[in-house]
């Protein structure tokens, strides 16, 4: 079978034998590209445009940030470093020398704070509401689950960057949830069957393109054995060619569903069953505060976009000391501090809907800072609708832009005149049930005049009557052509009283001229 060069490096010498025998002596002016993919396996990112410049991600399957972990990252940062809390739940601290991070590897540790694949070809932390086990419909612990899970493949030789590619894992058994987990290549979402409490498993789900749901129904005791059947199947059968064709949705594309459950049978040791309904609902994107089971509290500190300094950090971190509260992070890139007794707070945080990922500070495939064109957006308005949206600064999608009801993909285009910044426009996703990811609406919408197309967007729901944006466009926008839609909102745009339903499809000459009349600057 032909392998891809990185495979053909894991030949070689695995990750965990790098770790072991080259990591522990490696100076920086030895880095070179390989090395630049072994550590990665450790949660140490680089890059050949800028080598000097290191980050180290730490690795959360969900748990709580103890107060004494809080403290050991405080006191171990420096006033400049950048926290960034990803849309997975993970921290990341950003501005490092290689010799800085590597020793905030060994020290982070040594006090049980591992990094350990969090970055490149390993199941990534296991990911769960923030709310896990405590919310007020949580149905049943999910902790137990996670730490069974994660004991599977964390710093074992034989999985340690093993993997053909990422892999992404959520669990939730709680009935209402703050953001969907689709994007999952594995997802334990919570079922019942007849009376009984337990899972759905959804296979194959990436930034790009939802789970798709393989009609077994999983009992709890089931989980952990279930998901080593899934790893295993994707160990071995995971195609390994090309890098961009590795991911277990590809896996599954190539040889269909039922034949990867045919698979997937064969390192299960029991039958399972099928039926049972998914259990879903969410809650209000820009809610901040929520009742816990034991009649305590959880508030969510909005972050911005996940962007954080280290006094910011430190101040809720305070907080959480003075009122013997804890701390979670949550996949909304949001902070969640447990255990309040009242639903009052002295420390404030500004409400948004928005998921921005990482951006041009942090990520070289970012053609510009999608954090600072997210703080730009019509943010009261899309609070006051609960519309959410997802600004991913490159095709990659980690702001998961087709899980939003508005998806941006950051780009540079040139055809209103100059070279400029802008974005591919998506919407119509149907989140909250996982069956219909958002479409590509525009393909190119200037930044200059993104927030007039927005406000176009929300006249037109506003004026709709339905409850949420997900139902308007699942009744009204859903059935039409991409390019009919986008050219509805463009003569709404231009303040043409029309109605979709009584558009022609109008010909794509049109269509772009049209295009071109409203953004040109
Ligand atoms: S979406 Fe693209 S630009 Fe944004 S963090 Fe992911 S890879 Fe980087």
């Amino acid at each position: 079978m032909k392998k891809n060069k990185i495979e053909k490096l894991k030949e070689q010498l695995s990750p965990w034998e790098y770790y072991q025998h080259r990591l522990p002596n490696l100076k920086a002016d030895e880095i070179k590209d390989a090395d630049i993919f072994y550590l990665k396996n450790f949660g140490i990112y680089t890059t050949k445009q800028n080598p000097k410049n290191f980050m180290l991600r730490l690795r959360f399957d969900q748990k709580e940030m103890s107060l004494d972990t809080a403290e050991l990252i405080l006191d171990n940062i420096n006033e400049n470093t950048k926290i960034l809390l990803t849309a997975r739940g993970q921290l990341e601290l950003h501005g490092f020398t290689f010799e800085e991070v590597l020793s905030l590897h060994y020290l982070f540790k040594k006090h049980g704070l591992t990094s350990c694949q969090t970055l490149t070809d390993n199941a990534r932390a296991i990911v769960t509401d923030p709310l896990y086990d405590i919310a007020e419909d949580s149905i049943v612990h999910v902790t137990p689950l996670i730490e069974k899970m994660q004991k599977l493949f964390l710093e074992k030789k034989e999985w340690c960057g093993m993997l053909p590619r990422k892999f992404n894992t959520a669990i939730a058994a709680n009935k209402t949830l703050i953001t969907p987990f689709w994007g999952n290549d594995c997802y334990f979402a919570l079922a019942k069957k007849d009376d009984t409490y337990g899972f759905h498993l959804y296979v194959g789900g990436k930034n790009t393109h939802f789970a798709q749901e393989c009609d077994i129904f999983v009992f709890y005791e089931d989980v952990v054995a279930l998901y080593e059947a899934v790893l295993q199947t994707y160990l071995v059968h995971g195609l390994r060619a090309s890098r961009t064709k590795a991911r277990l949705y590809h896996l599954i594309e190539e040889v269909g569903l039922e034949k990867f459950k045919e698979l997937l049978q064969t390192y299960y040791p029991k039958k399972w069953q099928s039926g049972g309904k998914t259990v879903v609902h969410f809650h209000e994107p820009s809610k901040q505060w929520f009742k816990l089971k034991d009649g305590g509290w959880a508030y969510r500190y909005f972050t911005k976009f996940g962007e954080m300094t280290k006094a910011e950090f430190a101040l809720i971190i305070d907080f959480a000391q003075k009122h013997n509260a804890t701390v979670r992070l949550g996949i909304d890139q949001n902070l969640y501090i447990i255990n309040l007794t009242e639903p009052n707070i002295e420390i404030d945080s500004q409400p948004h809907t928005i998921l921005a990922c990482a951006g041009s500070k942090y990520c070289i495939y970012s053609l510009f800072d999608t954090k600072e064109g997210a703080a730009t957006l019509p943010i009261a308005r899309l609070n006051r609708h609960n519309i959410t949206v997802g600004y991913s600064g490159c095709l990659k999608g980690c702001g998961r832009h087709i899980v939003a009801d508005i998806g941006f993909v950051g780009i540079r285009l040139n055809q209103y005149g100059k070279v400029e910044r802008g974005v591919r426009l998506y919407m119509g996703a149907l989140h909250s049930k996982g069956t219909f990811p958002a479409r590509l609406i525009f393909w190119a919408v200037p930044l200059r005049k993104l927030n007039a197309l927005i406000e176009t967007i929300l006249d037109i729901f506003e004026k709709s009557g339905y409850d949420s944006f997900e139902a308007f466009c699942e009744n009204e926008i859903n059935q039409y052509e991409e390019e009919k839609v986008a050219y509805f909102l463009l003569l709404r745009m231009k303040g043409e009283d029309v109605k979709i339903s009584e558009l022609d499809l109008p010909s794509h000459e049109t269509f772009l001229a049209l295009q071109k009349e409203l953004f040109s600057s």
